[in-house]
């Protein structure tokens, strides 16, 4: 029984009169002590997954479990529990910390909502934190501006675990950081993950990352998952076109290419109103059945592909 699951997960966005199936049948798994990467270009669907994930939006249908219990259908006690076992950090911790706000009272708020903590035993709790982050104390008396993008992006991520989540979710949550400091960031997460047994879905659509971070990945296009496995061996030997696409153009240790965010094009978006593969327009193997044929997520040599040459 994975700890937090989806099962057939579909969301779909109207943009005037064009439907967007943003998230498309999603079935994933994410384990405590495991990081997990959904990775994929910008504007394939990953932050939808998120939020739908914290239950900030609804799935159209489909089933969210939270140790085997659905969660748009829990008890307010569970939901509570569930709301304190997965937190989330987003890409822009300058958006995602309010300014007027001092960095003690910013990380405390989760303490206010959800526990019952005396001021000393909440006091404790944050230099703890706050410490654990790499952070010194002196940082509590002052307002974001007055940190630079890392101690901004520690401060978000001290914030979401200072309930002892047992599964965090990341999206993005090094691209609006320096290469220098991106590193030190993974670190600290590969640590925390290690010394708090807690699981990781790291949403990135930076293969370098994935690569450094992930023990298992899912690549998303256009809302679906298009191959699934060990990341070690989707990296060996790609099987999906797209991930093939992906991984040759890692581009290598240049900062100004690193920083660059691949998008979906406007055409490629066309695509979503495909009968068949929505990769078709893009596919160097393509043929006509692609066209026409959804291709399903099958299990193939260990790991998990949808594409019609398999
Ligand atoms: Fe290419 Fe066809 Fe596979 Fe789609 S299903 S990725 S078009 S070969
Ligand atoms: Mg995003």
């Amino acid at each position: 029984m994975g700890f937090l699951k989806t099962i057939d997960l579909n969301k779909t966005f109207k943009i005037e009169t064009l439907k967007i199936p943003a998230v498309e049948n999603l079935n994933i798994e994410i384990n405590r002590d495991e990081i997990f990467a959904l990775v994929g270009e910008s504007g394939s669907g990953k932050s939808t997954v998120a939020r739908l994930l914290i239950k900030l939006i609804k799935p159209d249908s489909g089933h969210i479990l939270f140790k085997g219990h659905n969660i748009w259908q829990m008890k307010k006690d569970d939901s509570v529990i569930f709301r304190k076992s997965v937190s989330i950090v987003f890409q822009d911790p300058y958006a995602s910390l309010n300014p007027r706000m001092k960095i003690q009272s910013i990380v405390e708020e989760p303490l206010k909502i959800h526990g019952q903590f005396s001021a000393e035993e909440a006091k404790l709790k944050i230099i703890e934190i706050i410490k654990e982050m790499g952070l010194d104390e002196t940082i509590l008396d002052r307002y974001p501006h007055q940190l630079s993008g890392g101690q901004r992006q520690r401060v978000a991520i001290a914030r979401a675990l200072i309930l002892n989540p047992e599964i965090l979710i990341a999206d993005e949550p090094l691209s609006a950081l320096d290469i220098s400091l991106q590193a030190s960031l993974l670190q600290l997460l590969t640590r925390i993950k290690e010394s708090r047994k807690m699981g990781i879905l790291f949403i990135t659509h930076d293969l370098n990352i994935v690569r450094t971070i992930s023990h298992y990945v899912a690549v998303m296009h256009l809302g679906r998952i298009v191959e699934e496995g060990q990341t070690g061996e989707i990296f060996k030997n790609p099987l999906h076109p797209y991930t093939q696409v992906l991984i040759n153009s890692i581009p290598g240790f240049h900062r100004r290419n690193r920083k660059k965010t691949p998008r979906i094009s406007t055409e490629e978006k066309l695509s979503w109103n495909l009968k068949g593969c929505r990769f078709f327009n893009r596919c160097d193997y393509k043929m006509s059945i692609c066209e026409n044929n959804i291709p399903e997520l099958k299990t193939i040599r260990g790991r998990k592909i949808r594409c019609l040459l398999y």
